[in-house]
């Protein structure tokens, strides 16, 4: 495996692979701290292409002042031995200078899709998001990009923004994997303690009750309520709850159904101390 953090570098390598060999390439960008679900997405993506780069950045841009950038979790050699084990050919790793030299000016910024759900409560989040994973398809030359659908509006911010500005990469959708007792996998859930982390499992479960209880006429409010209730119980603060078509992600209001909305996916967002911590789940037939 090449590990290089030269933004040039990785374009020139990337040019070779493509010139010399016909290669295609996919891309898997995270921000370290891997665990099994950013490995599912290496080995989604291998599917897809000749090479595989990842890229592991904290991206300074997309966390607020009062966020945790300082103290994300960093544990970079074995991140290194855990995407080489995956079989990632290159691994990109620059610096914050490297990806944002002096006079750096420009972002990418959605109009709609960033500004609900986390957009609401991360102001600026999706435009760090956008403008860094446009960067690394341009440095990486991908001709797929992989993400996985935990973050599931950063799915489709990139997505949109794919279209939107005819980029020549393909996005692919990767399953949110879960840990045996259904805890989505995050990095963030490090800095959960034992008792915390047992009671983070009441937002998987809330989401899983849903799932398998939603009727055509249940109303959003109900499930909101009940979704409160149950994070409230567990002693957790709760960010958000909603009910978004998953496409467009805006919130429905309490009064409407599911069948008033085409692919419902349920959101929330909840905090267990000082973590925020992210699920979501499909409610309509035919995905998870
Ligand atoms: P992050 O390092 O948190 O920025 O995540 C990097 C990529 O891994 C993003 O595309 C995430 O959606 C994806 N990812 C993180 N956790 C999971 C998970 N539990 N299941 C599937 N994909 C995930």
């Amino acid at each position: 495996m090449i590990l290089l953090q030269s933004p040039q570098l990785v374009q020139e390598t990337a040019w070779r692979w493509k010139t010399e060999s016909n290669s295609r390439i996919a891309l898997v960008p995270t921000m370290g701290a891997l665990h099994e679900g950013h490995l599912s997405l290496v080995q989604l993506a291998r599917k897809y292409a000749d090479k595989c780069v990842a890229s592991i950045f904290v991206n300074p841009t997309q966390f607020a002042p009062n966020e945790d950038l300082t103290r994300y979790p960093r544990p970079f050699e074995a991140d290194r031995e855990k995407v080489q084990a995956a079989g990632v050919d290159l691994l990109f790793a620059p610096t914050r200078e490297q990806m944002y030299p002096e006079g750096f000016q420009t972002s990418v910024i959605l109009s709609k899709l960033g500004r609900h759900l986390c957009g609401a409560s991360r102001p600026g989040h999706f435009e760090g998001v956008a403008t860094v994973c446009l960067k690394l398809f341009q440095i990486s030359r991908a001709d797929v990009a992989v993400f996985g659908e935990k973050d599931f509006q950063q799915l489709r911010v990139l997505e949109q923004m794919t279209s939107d500005l005819n980029l020549p990469v393909r996005i692919v959708r990767a399953p949110l994997i879960r840990d045996a007792d259904g805890l989505a996998l995050s990095s963030r859930n490090r800095y959960l303690d034992a008792e915390m982390r047992q009671r983070a499992l009441c937002l998987s479960q809330g989401l899983g009750f849903w799932r398998s209880n939603a009727e055509p006429t249940l109303s959003v409010g109900r499930i909101r309520q009940d979704l409160q209730r149950k994070v409230t119980n567990a002693g957790l603060r709760l960010d958000y709850a909603e009910v978004c078509d998953e496409r467009e992600l805006s919130p429905y209001p309490d009064t409407a159904t599911l069948r008033d909305i085409r692919t419902p996916r349920l959101f929330i967002a909840a905090f267990a101390g000082i973590t925020r911590l992210i699920d979501n789940v499909s409610l309509h037939g035919d995905s998870r």
